[in-house]
């Protein structure tokens, strides 16, 4: 199966922590749009499976007319196969949704949506800099549970200033709602950022990293106690939920990524990107020359992505998948490495695979590291 991203690069305005691509400057969604449609034209041939997923990300994709929207879908449908319970999802903002909006998207062939919710309180939202408030948050997620069954709320942990009882507040009113799927991040500094800029300035100090930690902890147990998986690092559904887009990614399934910025992989070994850029992506498309770059993993860097993808899941490493893909010197090699951490429990073993316990799930990512080869 595989699967197709886009990229929409708008935003009505910068979050102080946001280091993916985008631009602020007034824009022609459909526009933009016309020249990544272009473009899936161009790349049609690189898709070799039908389609499972197609996601909408960005930057902002909700600020597009649905109008839009439905002729791109129109045209993916025509050049694609797809599975007929294909996942469509679009990320969304709450200050974009009403009714009207909404009710277009559906019939566009938008059937799940991703809700940027980040915070229920007015002051981390400020801080943040973000385009909503607390009103427009709490007021998106009922028009939107009107219109779909399948949505996710997205939050942020880890915000300067707040404790856990204001994060627990935060969950609570996200539970709430009852919603089919959650994806919590913890905030994080990127350079370059206005975030990273108010830190070193000191007008903004960070939350020590054991607070972090609980505020983390906090969350897999409140939402394993409401009957969500936590199936992924950041990403918690209700059976039946979980999202199609997110775990192709984390499973190293194939995925062409459209518009500028986008990733795409093969799903074996070749990754490339588009240009960060989108009036160099707007002459390259309309001169037919796509500025694109690639890379070829070697086979020690897919044994480190696989480590890295697969700790990030509740399904683990598989011990013979290591063995088939890579052979019984990786195998050895991993059997060796993970000693240290069994013995300190942050992994254990659940027959054939690798898991990481619930007490060090935080740390992944190190642990991931501590695995590699280099
Ligand atoms: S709306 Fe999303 S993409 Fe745009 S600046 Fe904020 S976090 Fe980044």
């Amino acid at each position: 199966m595989a699967n197709l991203y886009i990229h929409f690069p708008f935003c009505k305005q910068a979050c102080h922590y946001c280091n993916f691509h985008f631009s602020t400057k007034k824009i022609d969604s459909g526009g933009m749009l016309d020249l990544i449609n272009k473009e899936l034209k161009i790349r049609a041939s690189e898709v070799k499976a039908p389609l499972e997923s197609i996601y909408f990300g960005g930057g902002t994709p909700s600020m597009i007319e649905p109008k839009s929207i439905k002729s791109f879908i129109n045209s993916i449908k025509v050049q694609f196969q797809f599975i007929p319970e294909i996942e469509v999802t679009l990320e969304a903002n709450p200050d974009d949704i009403n009714e009207d909006y909404l009710l277009n998207l559906r019939s566009a062939g938008i059937n799940r949506l991703s809700l940027g919710i980040q915070s229920f309180f007015d002051e981390d939202l400020k801080l943040m800099n973000r385009a909503h408030d607390q009103k427009q948050a709490l007021e998106s997620i009922n028009i939107v549970r009107k219109y779909f069954n399948n949505y996710s709320i997205d939050l942020i942990y880890g915000i300067p200033y707040t404790t856990l009882k204001d994060w627990k507040k935060n969950l609570n009113i996200a539970l709430d709602f009852n919603p089919p799927h959650i994806s919590a991040y913890v905030l994080t500094v990127e350079k370059k950022t206005a975030l990273d800029f108010l830190v070193k300035e000191k007008k903004i100090a960070l939350l020590d990293e054991e607070l972090v930690k609980q505020q983390y902890d906090l969350l897999i147990k409140k939402l394993e106690q409401k009957g969500y998986i936590n199936y992924e690092f950041s990403s918690f559904g209700k059976p039946n939920y979980f999202s199609v887009n997110n775990l192709n990614y984390w499973n190293n399934k194939p995925y062409l990524g459209l518009g500028p910025s986008s990733h795409s992989f093969d799903g074996v070994s070749i990754r490339s990107w588009n240009i960060s850029n989108n009036h160099q992506y707007k002459k390259g498309i309309e001169s037919g020359k796509l500025l694109i770059e690639y890379e070829e993993l070697s086979k020690k860097d897919r044994y480190n992505e696989y480590l890295m993808t697969s700790l990030r899941k509740s399904e683990g490493v598989s011990l013979s998948y290591v063995e088939e893909s890579f052979g019984s010197t990786y195998v050895s090699y991993l059997e060796e490495q993970v000693s240290r951490h069994l013995h300190k429990r942050n992994l254990f073993w659940d027959g054939n695979f690798l898991k990481i316990s619930n007490k060090a799930k935080f740390l992944t990512d190190g642990i991931a590291a501590d695995l590699f080869i280099v």
